[in-house]
């Protein structure tokens, strides 16, 4: 086990500086551009795949990074820069994950580097769960996946929503129910191969923040996947089912425990806690800098406690929120179980102090901070999407308090 520290080592500190000019000098200045158009930013995805930051090297080594700091580092980073971009260049990745969390060898070998595509012909890739009758309950998916014993293939059928490079993804990863009495139970994962017949782009969100990744819906019509693309293998999944079948005639529950969309959701939530830090960290420092240099009275607006003070708390928060996603992110890589739902934890305070900080700047920057001016509106409305995606607050608070408490609290 590698000991939890802080001090980052000469390596950790180069790739960090590294990653913050990328986001000072590429994503930084293209983030209001992006945000307006509301569209993927394809040039700075390209940007990043030729300095070697939007490639799969790149997140294996900070994923496999013994201290579990990489990936929480990178992230950080990168949504300082901006969060629509970042979402755009690191999008991808929760697809990686779900097939890297159930897949084969031959599996992750196979679709992760078509997820990123080359540098001269950068992809992305789409990790496709809710629905729009599941979100916060993916025990209540609809889509479904038939097994077709004469042709070895999956058939699928359904609609999926909110999905992050949804319909623009060349590859896309469907979670859906191959035994729909068994709940999240029985749930499958499969891997949707560029270009496949039946798969098609519903309706793109327009949205409050994180404009620039793009959120649409993905409708599955009679898509016929070869037996290949079930992540894992068959073998493991009748195993799977026939336990799943076993707990449920001897009267245990079908519907809660580990699923194919849970084990992608629990590695990758100090993660995305490392984003709503880098949003919020950038909304103070423009706040901290607004503050010693606005007069108002004969002096600057931080003479004032109850400015300084305000400040005092962001700043506060804001560590507090990154050492409780560096213990967590230290905890997974170092198989240490989340006993207490530390992963929630982390992604819960990290999304809550996001939006808290980032409504304060607004507040320190006064007129100027509600207008497209300055940064910090675009911040604020960006952060939002953190006690949502992923998992509410509300539903991180669920799993926390069943953690703690091992009562199935409802
Ligand atoms: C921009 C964006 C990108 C996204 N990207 C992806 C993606 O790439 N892939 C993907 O699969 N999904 C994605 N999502 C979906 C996201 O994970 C869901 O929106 C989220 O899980 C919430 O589901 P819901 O929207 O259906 O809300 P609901 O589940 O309907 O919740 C509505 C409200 O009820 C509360 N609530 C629900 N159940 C309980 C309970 N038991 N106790 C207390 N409160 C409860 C919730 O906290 C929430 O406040 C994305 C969503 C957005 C907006």
């Amino acid at each position: 086990m590698n000991a939890f520290s802080m001090a980052l080592s000469e390596d950790q500190q180069s790739v960090r500086d590294w990653l913050h000019g990328f986001a000072r000098d590429v994503i930084r200045p293209a983030a209001a551009e992006w945000d307006e158009r509301e569209e993927t930013p394809w040039p700075i995805i390209q940007e990043a795949a030729k300095v070697g930051i939007y490639s799969l090297d790149f997140y294996a080594q900070q994923y496999f990074d013994p201290s579990g700091l990489g990936i929480p580092i990178a992230m950080e980073e990168l949504f300082w820069g901006d969060a629509g971009i970042g979402l755009s260049i690191v999008g991808t990745t929760l697809a990686a994950v779900a097939v890297l969390a159930n897949g084969t060898e031959e599996q992750v070998g196979t679709w992760v580097p078509q997820m990123f595509g080359t540098p001269d012909d950068v992809k992305v890739a789409a990790f496709c769960s809710s629905e729009p009758d599941a979100g916060s309950d993916v025990s209540a998916l609809r889509t479904r996946a038939v097994y077709d014993e004469a042709t070895d293939e999956w058939v699928i059928n359904g609609t999926k929503t909110w999905a992050t490079n949804g319909g623009i993804a060349n590859v896309h990863v469907v979670v859906a129910t191959v035994d729909p009495a068994l709940g999240a139970r029985g749930q499958a994962s499969f891997v949707v191969p560029p270009g496949t017949k039946g798969l098609a782009q519903g309706q793109k969100f327009k949205k409050h923040g994180i404009r620039a990744s793009h959120t649409a819906e993905v409708v599955l019509d009679g898509v016929r996947l070869p037996g290949h693309c079930l992540l894992g293998g068959k073998e493991k999944l009748d195993e799977r089912l026939a336990r799943a079948r076993e707990r449920a005639a001897g009267g245990g529950s079908s519907s809660r425990g580990k699923n194919a969309a849970m084990a992608t959701f629990e590695a990758s939530r100090p993660a995305v806690g490392a984003q709503a830090i880098g949003i919020a960290r950038a909304a103070y420092e423009v706040a901290l800098d607004y503050a010693k240099t606005r007069v108002q009275f004969g002096r600057p607006i931080i003479d004032n406690q109850g400015v300084a003070f305000t400040l005092a708390d962001m700043r506060t928060r804001i560590d507090a929120a990154r050492l409780l996603v560096w213990r967590a992110s230290w905890m997974a890589a170092n198989q240490q179980p989340f006993t207490a739902a530390e992963g929630s934890m982390s992604k819960l305070y990290a999304g809550e102090t996001a939006k808290w900080v980032t409504a304060q700047a607004m507040q320190l920057l006064g007129g100027n901070g509600f207008t497209r001016e300055y940064p910090v509106e675009r911040m604020h409305r960006d952060s939002a999407i953190y006690t949502i995606f992923e998992g509410t607050s509300e539903i991180q608070r669920l799993v926390i308090a069943r953690s703690i408490s091992g009562i199935p609290i409802r």
